[in-house]
């Protein structure tokens, strides 16, 4: 198969942990005699310093005419003091909603190597392996905010959604939740929300549809503290924008390091945007440090969501699982006699392992 990539390395540790991921995509071209062809081009605190802005107009149509996009990391202490629109963020957030990127999704798993680096403690991350499907176009973040603070007396912001935009992000949980253990937990706020009745509502509708998934109703509060108590509860979890936020870096300490954490931001059509989830990480930029495990999971999801290469994307998985297993590792995951290893060294490894 023919695939065009676009990347977007950004800031900081973004530009190591992008090379590792295209790497990986290069091993698995060359195994299974694909042809992924790749562009390159600024995005964030680069594309300010580059291009004056942090979402140039040839990024923003390069990744329209893309089948998937991958993006490193944008931000740093050098670009702090900026404006609110010309900070290195607005470009992944510019991106996202050009795009029209309306589902996260986000995988937490506690590797079985990594269980002692989470904070929580072993017996209740145990087996935890779940995903996080948010909604992320819509909802509170991008409400009309009230023009005016009334002299700061007042202030206001808005948590609006049509009924189009919850159904699409149920319908593609749903979707998730059939392809792993088929059960999802809908989190939202029914008790309060007008929102929230609405997206219970449209949950109970679109079930119909899924008879083999096991669909039930929790409220955020009581799903925050079930995440932590007992997360192998769970398998699929959907939620609206500012409620998957907070649930998503909660659910990152499982895993014990925010280097394991990959993601996808997709729509319907396959386009998608696959990126970790951690920062730039300056205090380790540049010094090969970074783990790239986040960056390589996130490869495995962007073969199996926007080139459905499901089979590729079980061997990067594997292969991930199985340099941990020979307790190959960067600094973060800190493996009890572990083989400590570079950044790079830790992408050769996978490579090797593919
Ligand atoms: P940003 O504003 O871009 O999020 P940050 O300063 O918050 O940057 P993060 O990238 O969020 O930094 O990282 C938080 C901590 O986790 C840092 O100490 C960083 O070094 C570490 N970290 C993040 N990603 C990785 C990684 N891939 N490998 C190793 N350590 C990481
Ligand atoms: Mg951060």
């Amino acid at each position: 198969m023919k695939k065009h990539i676009v990347l977007l390395p950004g800031d900081g540790i973004g530009p190591e942990v992008a090379r590792a991921a295209k790497r990986v995509l290069e091993a698995i071209a060359e195994q299974h005699q694909h042809t992924f062809t790749f562009e390159t081009h600024n995005i964030g605190g680069s594309a300010i310093d580059q291009d004056g802005t942090p979402l140039p107009e040839d990024t923003i149509e390069a990744c329209h005419k893309a089948d998937a996009v991958f993006l490193g990391a944008v931000g740093g202490p050098k670009w702090d003091d900026l404006p609110g629109h010309m900070r290195p963020e607005k470009g992944l957030l510019g991106i996202r909603k050009q795009l029209g990127l309306f589902a996260n999704l986000r995988p937490v798993k506690a590797f079985q190597q990594l269980l002692h680096a989470s904070p929580l403690k072993t017996e209740v991350v145990t087996g935890s392996d779940l995903l996080i499907v948010r909604e992320l176009t819509g909802g509170l973040y991008f409400g009309e905010p009230s023009e005016r603070r009334n002299n700061g007396a007042e202030v206001v912001d808005t948590l609006a959604y049509s009924r189009h935009e919850i159904e699409r992000i149920v319908e593609q949980a749903f979707q998730s939740a059939r392809l792993r253990r088929n059960h999802l937990t809908s989190v939202d706020k029914a008790n309060v929300l007008e929102s929230s009745r609405m997206w219970r509502e449209i949950v109970e509708e679109k079930k119909q549809e899924y008879p083999e998934v096991t669909v039930e109703h929790m409220l955020v509060d009581a799903a925050a503290m079930k995440l932590v108590t007992n997360p192998s509860y769970f398998d699929v979890i959907v939620t609206e924008n500012m409620f998957g936020d907070i649930l998503s870096d909660e659910a990152s300490v499982l895993t014990g390091s925010l280097g394991m954490l990959p993601s996808a931001s997709i729509r319907k059509d396959g386009l998608g945007l696959y990126e970790p989830v951690h920062g730039s990480a300056p205090d380790i930029a540049g010094q090969n440090k970074a783990n790239p495990l986040a960056s390589i999971l996130s490869v495995a999801m962007m073969l199996k969501h926007s080139f459905k290469m499901e089979e590729e994307a079980e061997q990067v998985e594997k292969a991930v699982q199985d340099v941990l297993a020979a307790r190959y590792h960067t600094a973060d995951l800190n493996i009890n006699g572990g083989i400590p290893v570079s950044g790079s060294e830790l992408a050769n490894k996978v490579i090797e392992q593919l």
